[in-house]
């Protein structure tokens, strides 16, 4: 399997960050050895001075597709969860600078986590929000309403150039309130009203 991710899909995020609202979709990928093993547990790795929590909507891909027209979309992913696009903020702004690729800075090991997965008959996906918090204070609020690009036109974009396959995840990408994760707190996301998945920082 394959994670592919979106950046910059709502426009609050972009500006926090001093990016433009691309014209294009931001794509990027992580590979498999990119997902967290701990249910429980985050590692802070030592290579960056400011690693930060993306929290995301994530769709699992339920059949091999290419070049997916976005009116057939939504019949290629059953189910959803969020996750966690961890990024070595500073490495990403310091490879950005000079024209390299992320990979560094968002593709390293265990920079993607993801929770339990919900069907989609069981959401209403046209009012689907999510909420991301720190030590129990609310720090991202996602509304998939606010998204650039919806799930649907996502698929069909990426599927231009990937080939979409079974168990594939997508990130959607992320609202804005991104923050710096420290050593010893504490982290929980909830689809509406439920909990997705927790970690603790270690
Ligand atoms: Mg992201």
């Amino acid at each position: 399997m394959k994670i592919i991710c979106i950046g910059r899909n709502y426009a609050e995020h972009a500006v926090e960050l001093g990016n433009e609202v691309p014209n294009d979709m931001v794509i990027f990928l992580k590979p498999n050895t990119a997902l967290n093993p701990n249910k429980e547990k985050w590692f802070l790795p030592n290579f960056s001075e400011n690693m930060q929590y993306e929290c995301e909507i994530v769709l699992k891909i339920c059949k091999n597709g290419k070049h997916i027209a976005e009116k057939f979309a939504n019949t290629y992913y059953q189910e959803l969860s969020l996750g966690v696009d961890f990024t070595a903020r500073d490495l990403q702004q310091q490879l950005k600078e000079k024209g390299l690729p992320w990979e560094k800075a968002k593709a390293f090991d265990h920079s993607a986590i993801v929770g339990k997965f919900i069907k989609k008959e069981d959401l209403d996906l046209t009012k689907l929000q999510f909420t991301f918090t720190k030590n129990n204070e609310a720090v991202q609020h996602g509304f998939a309403k606010d998204m650039i690009y919806s799930f649907d036109k996502i698929i069909a974009e990426v599927s231009k150039y990937f080939t979409l396959q079974t168990g594939d995840l997508i990130y959607t990408g992320t609202p804005k309130g991104v923050g710096k994760v420290s050593i010893g707190e504490k982290y929980e996301a909830f689809l509406e009203e439920e909990k997705i998945f927790e970690f603790e920082v270690c």
